[in-house]
């Protein structure tokens, strides 16, 4: 996305991402701003990342403190901050035992060894974990193994075997699996696909998965990297089914911006011991304390209600605003976490909205996604329809 005239300005970087030629400086609740002074509103939270928004006036103070008194000790130590966060994920999930790390890959890495870990403990040599279609669980070659999409894997083979692909919200696709594979030992999917295109999975299928993992003795593992953590509003996706998984991978929004990842199990999951698992930074006091302050601030702040409340609010605006125009395909999501589905791809629109002072991101190449700060108001809500809506409407009836 970098104009081929303009010099790379940061030539030193590995070119992994293609950037838009903007860097920010600074950010206050839903609005940053950039090197030139210009102001946006951010509809895309860092993906998911900053829950409380920038520069909350409760965090600030808490990390300051937090990083003045200690931000690193070691995993040889006990880490009191930990069982705190710890004990605060299981009341919130109802699961039993936390693992924490730094990352979503690395939340996703610990679930997969989790999965063989209890497949081999009940004899299976040779355990198999079903993944789907359009899936994204990371870019670790584990994780980039169970994820679909062949951008992410071209040039990374040989993959991680020990995988079954099962399309999404199809039950006698996951029975035939059942059927005609012993060594299965887990289901993993994320609630709502994320980099997918904001793809549901339907809540009667997750009821559907859960009987027939609990029927199999398989563990359920709900990738909630993305869709969790307050997002949709609820604590995490699933709880719209009513349903509890053995296994729960968490990160982007849980440190609000510091890097915090997660993986919550129940009793069926709890087979790691000492010497089977571990991470360097992963659970440090800093990481530890900016998910205490983050989960803490979301209940004073009534931010479940609010990311119901003004993500309804958000969709209906771009249903009215999008009803009836040729090449939107569809606008999906629960909460603030909504796509819009469009019949052509679209990144251009990453540009054309920040020029006009909205930060949004384009997934799976036709889908403009939402994933906003959680104390977005309903009058940012509105701001934001009234900047996308209108660039939507042009790029659909430019000429192909
Ligand atoms: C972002 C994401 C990941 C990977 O997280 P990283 O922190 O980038 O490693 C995994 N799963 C899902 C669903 C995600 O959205």
């Amino acid at each position: 996305m970098n104009a081929p005239d303009r010099p790379a300005a940061m030539p030193h970087v590995m070119n992994t991402y293609g950037r838009l030629p903007v860097a920010l400086t600074h950010g206050r609740g839903c609005w940053v701003w950039d090197t030139h002074g210009r102001k946006y509103l951010d509809g895309l939270g860092g993906i998911a990342v900053n829950t409380l928004g920038h520069a909350h006036p409760k965090l600030v103070p808490a990390l300051q403190e937090q990083i003045g008194r200690l931000i690193h000790s070691s995993n040889y130590y006990e880490v009191p901050l930990q069982e705190q966060l710890a004990e605060r994920l299981c009341a919130i999930s109802g699961l039993t035992k936390v693992f924490f790390c730094s990352t979503g890959l690395e939340a996703n890495e610990a679930a997969l060894k989790i999965a063989r870990k209890a497949g081999h403990d009940r004899g299976i040599e040779r355990p198999e974990i079903v993944v789907y279609d359009n899936a994204f669980h990371g870019r670790s070659i584990a994780t980039l193994s169970a994820t679909a999409n062949p951008k992410v894997q071209a040039g990374f083979g040989p993959l991680v075997e020990g995988f079954v692909r099962v399309p999404l919200n199809d039950l006698a696709a996951l029975e035939r699996v059942a059927a005609e594979r012993p060594n299965v030992v887990a289901v993993f999917l994320e609630t709502i696909q994320g980099e997918g295109g904001i793809n549901p999975a339907r809540w009667e299928y997750l009821q559907g998965v859960r009987r027939l993992c609990d029927a199999r003795g398989w563990l359920l593992m709900l990738d909630e990297v993305q869709c969790g953590l307050g997002r949709t509003g609820k604590w995490f996706a699933h709880q719209w089914a009513g349903i509890v998984p053995d296994v729960m991978p968490l990160a982007k929004g849980l440190g609000s911006g510091v890097p915090v990842g997660a993986v919550v199990v129940g009793p069926k999951a709890d087979v790691l011991g000492p010497g089977n698992h571990g991470s360097t930074f992963g659970g440090n006091p800093l990481a530890m304390r900016a998910g205490v302050e983050t989960l803490r601030i979301m209940v004073e702040e009534g931010l479940l209600d609010n990311a119901a409340r003004v993500g309804g609010l958000l969709k209906a605006g771009l249903e009215r605003e999008l009803a009836g125009v040729e090449g939107v395909v569809e606008i999906r999501g629960q909460g603030l976490m909504l796509g819009i589905e469009l019949d052509r791809p679209c990144g251009v629109l990453l540009q054309r909205a920040a020029d006009a002072g909205l930060m949004i991101s384009v997934t799976a190449d036709r889908v403009v996604r939402l994933v906003p700060p959680l104390i977005l108001s309903a009058d940012e809500a509105a701001q934001i329809v009234a900047i996308l809506c209108p660039l939507i409407r042009a790029f659909l009836a430019e000429a192909q």
